[in-house]
């Protein structure tokens, strides 16, 4: 019943209904549950007598007088003097002629608005309505007003008015599917209580627990759906099934360092995973510098020597680059064939590499996009891994997913979540947490400065030369100014040679060949280029661990994930690391503060937060970014400790009731159908 469609509703009609779906607004349900954006207190009903200017009140009374005036300007006023019999009350309406033919002499209203002082007391375009007979109902004034997000052509007045008559008509209809023991559980209160409530509440705390019970109903569907995902995912499919073998000795052959206890931790629990036939789908957590990368090297060994082939995708090409002259090498040696696949790769190699990976000769693929896109096909996929997964969006990690068989899934992110908020925004994956950093690492020591400091830093970088050491200069380039700030890299490139005579400088940016790029990156490794001038290209992923001196230009054009993830590029050896940030004058306060945070802090977290803190939630908390449906009440950020409690319900109500089809949760199965339109295929399952 709450799927008809809004057209039929009193007052909507089928152009109306074409404005409410902009809204997002298609069917009754959608309407009631559209929440507002804020609500307006009029509940504040005062006699003439008793009111001041400045207060926000509803008064009652009847039309005394009215009258239109003209003025120079062309400019209408609409006056209307109202009395209730203790006082008088100049109402004012600017530029609304029509509304003269609204009123007449003894009318009943009550109009709603701030009083202001001017000729007595008066209020300017107030909120009025007709109030005929003696129990009216209120909507608009008189009570807490709902203020819905409007759209042009329907004002948050005109959706209160269709709002409150569908209430009325529907509530009393409705079956609340949630069960009455889960509310008493989580001291929720009833559906319709609550739709009525979130309109049009009695007090603004029970707007807030009507949002609570909301919220709460609408996490539990997402926490179902999720869920139901997951269990489709591991009943319907076989993963290939990797057996422990001696990759253990191979991994620690080839690395140069003993692993740390969180990657010894971490690899367990993928090599169970692997190890178990059903398909791994796994986030691993780390932050910037924890060493991820041994990670995956540690599962593709596994799964190479398990007899199925390994893909890793990152995603700029230079990272792909790195991760492959990295571990071709090593890998090489453990007479393991390796390739690297990107935008780049020429098609007669590509053809060979296609040839390779056909018939298995490759045992693993390193590359961008580009493995994805290019209908490139595995003799035997085992394992995907995916790096710096934040970067990707839904649909390329989708297309990944359902490659050919289903291989099992390592996606890798140095973005720091909160755990229950990964396990919403990542319900279906696994979670692995690296939370420790190698032995011997220091914190980079961050201090921003300006201008007048440069000769200094010069001396500086000089000094660490001097000392064995290598920098990254790294210059901001963003699309709108790209040739610009492109010249300014190359020419930075060229005076910091002259300055540093005695120095080799090199150059990197998105927009150099292969060879060029490797020829840099490979300079930079083998230290024959000293200083690395450079755009963000080397933002993520980029390791040479000999660099320990970071200088990034125009630093207060970063944001603070992305300065975090540059500064993730030294303090990555033994050595003490610097990072110096170069700030333009006239910074603004929120620059300045992204400074500062950079300065006082090498926590991920604590910069997630902050920066969180800073600009908002912004599209990273957005479920639908991570594929998931849209949440139209609810809000992970807010309602963060509802998440937790939703979850738990949710998983007992699938144990109870694997196929939600008998009461009382056979009232959720279509519940979720209207949350989220693909539910039937994870329900199917059941
Ligand atoms: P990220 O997690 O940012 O991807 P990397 O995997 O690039 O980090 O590792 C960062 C650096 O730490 C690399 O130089 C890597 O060789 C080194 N590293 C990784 N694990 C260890 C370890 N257990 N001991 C010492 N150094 C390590
Ligand atoms: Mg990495």
């Amino acid at each position: 019943m709450l799927d008809k469609d809004i057209q039929y509703l009193k007052g909507v009609g089928p152009k109306r209904a074409g404005l409410f779906r902009k809204l997002d607004i298609g069917t009754v349900r959608d309407l009631l549950y559209y929440p507002p954006r804020r609500y307006l207190d009029r509940s504040q009903i005062r006699e003439i007598r008793d009111i001041r200017p400045g207060q926000l009140v509803s008064v009652f009374g009847r039309v005394a007088d009215r009258g239109m005036v003209r003025t120079r300007r062309g400019l209408t006023i609409l006056n209307l003097l109202l009395t209730d019999g203790t006082g008088y009350l100049l109402c004012r309406w600017f530029n609304q002629p029509y509304l003269l033919d609204r009123f007449k002499i003894d009318d009943r209203l009550m109009v709603s608005g701030t009083i202001m002082a001017d000729h007595g007391l008066a209020m300017s375009n107030p909120e009025y309505e007709p109030l005929d007979q003696e129990d009216s109902q209120l909507i608009h004034t008189g009570r807490i007003v709902p203020v819905h997000p409007a759209t042009a052509g329907l004002s948050p007045k005109q959706i209160r008015a269709v709002i409150k008559p569908a209430l009325e008509d529907y509530l009393v209809h409705l079956e609340d599917p949630l069960p009455e023991a889960l509310l008493q559980r989580h001291r929720l209160t009833g559906l319709a209580q609550a739709l009525f409530q979130l309109h049009f509440p009695d007090s603004l705390a029970s707007a807030a627990a009507a949002r609570r019970r909301l919220a709460f109903e609408e996490l539990l569907y997402l926490e179902l759906v999720l869920l139901l995902k997951k269990r489709t995912r591991s009943a319907g499919q076989l993963g290939c099934r990797i057996e422990p073998s001696n990759w253990r000795q191979d991994l620690l052959s080839i690395l140069p360092f003993s692993l740390t206890e969180a990657q010894e931790r971490v690899i367990g629990e993928i090599s169970r995973d692997l190890a178990s036939g059903t398909p791994m789908h796994r986030l691993l957590q780390g932050d910037v510098g924890s060493g991820k990368t041994v990670v995956a090297l540690a599962a593709m060994i596994q799964t190479v020597r398990g007899g199925f082939q390994a893909s890793l995708m990152a995603p700029t090409e230079l990272l792909a680059e790195q991760h492959f002259w990295l571990m071709s090498g090593p890998l090489e040696r453990l007479g393991i064939r390796s390739a690297l696949l990107t935008g780049r790769t020429s098609p007669r190699q590509k053809e060979e590499i296609g040839r390779g990976l056909q018939n298995g000769s490759i045992g693993v693929c390193l590359g961008t996009q580009a493995l994805i896109q290019d209908h490139v096909s595995f003799h035997n996929l085992g394992l995907a891994v995916i790096d710096e997964q934040h970067r990707f969006g839904v649909r390329q990690r989708a297309a990944l997913r359902f490659r050919g068989a289903y291989p099992h899934l390592l996606v890798m992110t140095a973005t720091p979540i909160p755990r229950t908020l990964a396990m919403t925004l990542y319900g279906d994956l696994d979670l692995s947490l690296i939370d420790q950093l190698p032995a011997g690492r220091q914190p980079v020591v961050t201090r921003w400065t300006g201008e007048a400091q440069r000769s200094r830093v010069y001396q500086f970088i000089e000094k660490m030369l001097a000392e064995g050491r290598q920098a990254y200069v790294v210059y901001p380039v963003i699309e709108e100014t790209e040739k610009q700030d492109l010249k300014a890299a190359i020419k930075m490139q060229q005076s910091l040679g002259r300055l540093f005579s005695g120095r080799r400088v090199g150059l990197m940016h998105g927009q150099l060949s292969l060879e060029e790029r490797q020829a840099a990156m490979e300079g930079f490794r083998k230290r024959t280029i000293d200083i690395l001038v450079s755009t963000t290209v080397i933002e993520v992923g980029i390791d040479v661990p000999n660099a320990s001196l970071m200088v990034v230009e125009h630093a207060e054009r970063f944001g603070l994930s992305q300065l975090h993830q540059l500064r993730g590029r030294v303090g990555r050896g033994p050595h003490k690391s610097f990072c110096i940030l170069m700030a333009g004058p006239r910074l603004s306060p929120e620059a300045r503060l992204r400074l500062e945070i950079m300065q006082s802090t090498s926590d991920g977290f604590k910069i997630a937060e902050r920066d969180l803190a800073i600009r908002g939630p912004g599209d990273f908390w957005s479920t639908r970014q991570h594929g998931l449906p849209q949440l139209k009440i609810a809000d992970l950020q807010i309602d963060a400790d509802l998440i937790t409690p939703a979850r738990e319900e949710a998983s007992a109500i699938l144990a109870a009731d694997p196929a939600l089809s008998v009461p009382p949760w056979d009232r959720l199965r279509n519940a979720i159908r209207a949350f989220h339109p693909h539910a039937d295929k994870y329900l199917s399952t059941g």
